[in-house]
């Protein structure tokens, strides 16, 4: 089977200081995407730039608010952008084509997996998905955190065994990046290493995202069995030196050795879309993070909290308030509280559709 790699370009690779497209870094990228592509590697790229390079393309008549400038931006820079991947990519006689997402085509199972086939069969038909956020009309709470998140959830929809995310610094540093002392950290193991604390919140300038976004995404992926690497857009050859895993500075996150069902992982990454809470026994919290496959029973629910249908994602809580999962649910709500605290019940959650996090054999 071919490895299937999904590759995120952010805005910093992408555009010049002045905020216009940076079309020799492009070009440079789509040679490498195109060489792999030819050596029967699956690419899905998720490029950001839309609204750096429509912000160089049109000036607004009249001051705008930050959403409708984001809107207008990205409705134009989008075009420009994408055009710049069809003329690069047709150079080496590829064929590429456009998916803009919403956060709402990852929320219903039905939405997911019609965006799911709609790359596979461009995938079949040797077609590079150039995937960005569809920022013209996605706003406020229904924005993805940035692209960063969107390229974690695609890697995981599509089953991808890497995400090699680019921006403009060479990985995750031990210290502050402008301090001299400061190191590139080389491997994170997501089961022992917890550096949380220690990355530095910086944001980039262009795009949206910062460290701290790429270090949770990064996280998340890894501990669904999906390789992740973070390093610098603008080094030379750079996607071809991590494919062929030659030594190049860049962080990468060991993967957990058994990746996560297709289910288990659109459960993981609907969070933002939890329509009510679980609150869980220790006993019952102890059952689920042991690495016996558990599903969530009544006796072990000690409150529910929000209105909820079966089939709908909901958050586990355990007795210090601290999320340890996420499920779908098998009933709904008037129907987990009658059962509470019951034995002998079916379950609320089954273990098919019960993500864990942290969970011992994960
Ligand atoms: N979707 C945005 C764009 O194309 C970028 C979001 C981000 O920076 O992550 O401009």
């Amino acid at each position: 089977m071919k490895e299937r790699i999904v590759i995120k370009i952010g805005s910093q690779v992408l555009t010049r200081k002045d905020g216009s497209l940076n079309v020799t870094q492009m070009s440079a990228l789509t040679d490498q995407i195109a060489e792999l592509h030819k050596n029967n590697f699956e690419i899905i790229l998720v490029s950001s730039g839309a609204v750096a390079s429509g912000k160089t393309e049109i000036k607004p008549k009249t001051k705008l608010d930050s959403i409708s400038a984001r809107q207008l931006y990205s409705a134009v820079g989008q075009v420009k952008l994408i055009n710049r991947y069809y003329d690069l990519f047709s150079q080496h006689n590829i064929h590429c084509g456009q998916i803009l997402a919403t956060k709402e085509d990852f929320a219903t199972r039905r939405h997911y997996l019609n965006q799911r086939n709609c790359m596979k069969i461009m995938l079949e038909n040797k077609v590079i998905p150039i995937v960005n956020e569809n920022d013209a009309i996605s706003v406020n709470e229904l924005m993805f955190t940035d692209n960063d998140e969107l390229s974690g959830l695609i890697a995981a929809m599509m089953n991808c065994r890497k995400l090699i995310i680019l921006s403009n610094i060479d990985g995750i540093f031990n210290a502050n990046p402008s301090d001299p002392n400061s190191q590139v950290i080389r491997e994170i193991d997501v089961k022992k290493d917890h550096i949380e604390d220690s990355i530095q919140s910086s944001k980039s300038t262009t795009g949206r995202g910062g460290m701290t976004t790429k270090y949770n995404i990064a996280r998340k992926a890894a501990e669904e069995g999906i390789e992740v690497i973070i390093a610098n857009g603008n080094t030379e050859n750079i996607l071809i030196q991590i494919v062929k895993e030659k030594e190049k500075l860049s962080t990468r996150f060991k993967p957990a050795s058994k990746p996560a069902s297709g289910v288990k992982k659109w459960i993981a990454h609907s969070e933002g879309f939890a329509k009510g809470e679980i609150h869980i026994n220790e006993g019952a919290r102890e059952a689920l993070l042991s690495e016996n496959a558990v599903s969530l029973l009544p006796v072990g629910i000690t409150e529910i909290i929000g209105n909820f249908e079966a089939d709908d994602i909901v958050q586990v809580i355990d007795k210090n308030g601290n999320q340890i999962g996420i499920g779908k649910t098998a009933c709904d709500s008037g129907k987990a509280r009658e059962t509470l605290g019951k034995t002998h019940e079916k379950p609320v959650i089954h273990y098919d559709y019960l993500y864990i996090e942290n969970k011992t054999n994960s």
